[in-house]
């Protein structure tokens, strides 16, 4: 007989009065000597089937290793449920245990650990109703992201992970090297010789695939790129990863407006699809650590996001009469308290704010008239501060090229960039979402590390 995933057990109702096979992770198991209730899970839903054994079918010793966290299949009648919590159960006419987890040993045996403690069994977490739900809303979100674009005609672009440019401007870099770190070549004034490297030049882990999505979106006129980059900072905050994934979509004659409205689009798009197709785990998660949530995304998916310029936003936060951390006045880097209070307090909304000063944007971004400024976009979440950032891309050759002078950035690496406004340069604009921080919004979890798989942080990489 063919093994029925849990989820389509509990949504087919022809299922009823016929002979399943399920297969799944034992989550408790409790009963009598006349009958035994297993509550199994096999991870295609956050919700359980309950297998029913009665005693006088099988032994005390049959059913001794069915501990939780123990793998088993049951083959058996899947009936109308009598208890409440559950629409139909299995009663069971055989059992097979393929593995067992000795509740001596297997740490997830007891319910209710922490967040912190389950980080520090990231190899075993995903078995617990919480990382299974976040994980699954995050699979949701992934495939609405490739959803989007696909329906809106971009192209799928995969740009490097490894790059020789360590100028991208967005942070510090993982070098890779292959060169013997005990045994360095060196030059004859004493510098690592890089020559000898694999690549014959220093390069890095990728902290932006967009350099080379304006390549692909001067070409193709709209890509988006999807994939894992890696920032070198040591920052340990609830909101920055050594390892993320990001969404950069580049987009030939869009300007700052078109962009900003695609920006908004596309994270109210996803939020909806994931309230459409992951309703069961954010209602968990919901329930169980976050009562706004639903209520937080739906107020996202159903408002306009507020637009106005850091200038605006710098003024409000100095009248605002509030106590920060860090004193915020025209010219400065917004903090995350300054984001929040803009978004959560000023205007209980998301905000998108536009023409930064051009000292603390990257040399790439499209200059005002005013001198001072640069068309950057900033997309503001309650709970997240910065969920997106983006610009309209400085398409002008000589201005581009002065800026970069003025940085100092090292134009040998940058003459193929420079290349895309040499040979038909057009308006185009684009912007990066960072994925961990929408999966963090939708999900309602608090820190980053607890909405991706395997979190890479500093110090910590073990699995
Ligand atoms: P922040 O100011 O929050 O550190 P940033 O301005 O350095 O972010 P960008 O270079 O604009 O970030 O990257 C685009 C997006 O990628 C950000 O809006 C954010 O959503 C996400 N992001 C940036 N750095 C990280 C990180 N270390 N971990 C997870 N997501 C990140
Ligand atoms: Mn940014």
């Amino acid at each position: 007989m063919k093994r029925i995933r849990v989820v389509d057990l509990l949504k087919t109702p022809d299922f009823i009065g016929t002979d399943v096979v399920v297969k799944g992770w034992v989550r408790t198991r409790r009963g009598n000597k006349h009958v035994q209730f297993v509550q199994l899970s096999d991870g295609s839903t956050i919700k359980n089937i309950q297998i029913v054994f009665d005693m006088a079918k099988f032994s005390d010793e049959e059913l001794k290793p069915v501990t939780t966290g123990s793998a088993i299949c049951v083959e058996g009648r899947l009936v109308e449920s009598q208890g409440k919590g559950q629409t139909c159960e299995v009663q069971a006419d055989t059992l097979t245990v393929y593995g067992t987890a000795d509740p001596e040993a297997y740490p997830l045996q007891k319910k209710g650990h922490t967040l912190e403690f389950l980080r520090e069994i990231a190899h075993l977490r995903p078995r617990t109703n919480t990382f299974g739900a976040v994980l699954r809303v995050r699979s949701t979100l992934a495939f609405a992201i490739h959803k989007f674009f696909n329906e809106r005609g971009f192209q799928y672009l995969h740009t490097p992970l490894i790059t020789a440019s360590d100028c991208e401007g967005a942070g510090a870099m993982f070098q890779v090297t292959t060169l013997d770190l005990n045994n360095l070549p060196k030059t004859d004034d004493g510098k690592v010789d890089y020559t000898q490297d694999f690549f014959g030049k220093t390069t890095a882990l990728t902290v932006s695939g967009q350099l080379e999505g304006e390549l692909g979106a001067t070409a193709l006129g709209q890509i988006y790129t999807f994939g894992p980059t890696f920032r070198a900072e040591n920052s340990n905050t609830p909101r920055h990863l050594s390892e993320f994934w990001m969404i950069e979509p580049e987009m030939a004659f869009y300007d700052i407006t078109d962009n900003m409205d695609l920006a908004e689009e596309f994270v109210k798009y996803c939020i909806n699809y994931a309230l459409d197709h992951s309703m069961d785990d954010i209602k968990f998660l919901a329930d169980m650590y976050d009562k706004d949530l639903i209520d937080r995304l739906r107020f996202v998916v159903d408002n306009d996001f507020v637009r106005l310029s850091y200038g605006e936003g710098v003024k409000i936060l100095e009248v605002s009469g509030k106590k920060f951390e860090f004193p915020v006045h025209w010219g400065t880097d917004l903090q995350s308290e300054h984001e929040r209070y803009l978004v959560e307090e000023h205007f209980k909304k998301p905000v998108i704010l536009t023409d930064y000063p051009k000292e603390i944007k990257a040399f790439y971004m499209k200059q005002n008239e005013d001198g001072k400024t640069v068309r950057a976009m900033d997309v503001l979440f309650p709970h997240i501060g910065e969920i997106i950032g983006g610009s309209e891309r400085e398409e002008n050759y000589d201005k581009l090229l002065a800026r970069i002078e003025e940085l100092n950035i090292p134009m040998k690496d940058m003459w193929w960039y420079l290349d895309t406004r040499r040979f038909g340069t057009v308006p185009h604009s684009g912007f990066g979402l960072g994925f961990e921080r929408l999966v963090l919004f939708v999900t309602g979890m608090t820190n980053i590390r607890d909405v991706i798989p395997f979190p890479r942080t500093p110090g910590k990489a073990e699995f």
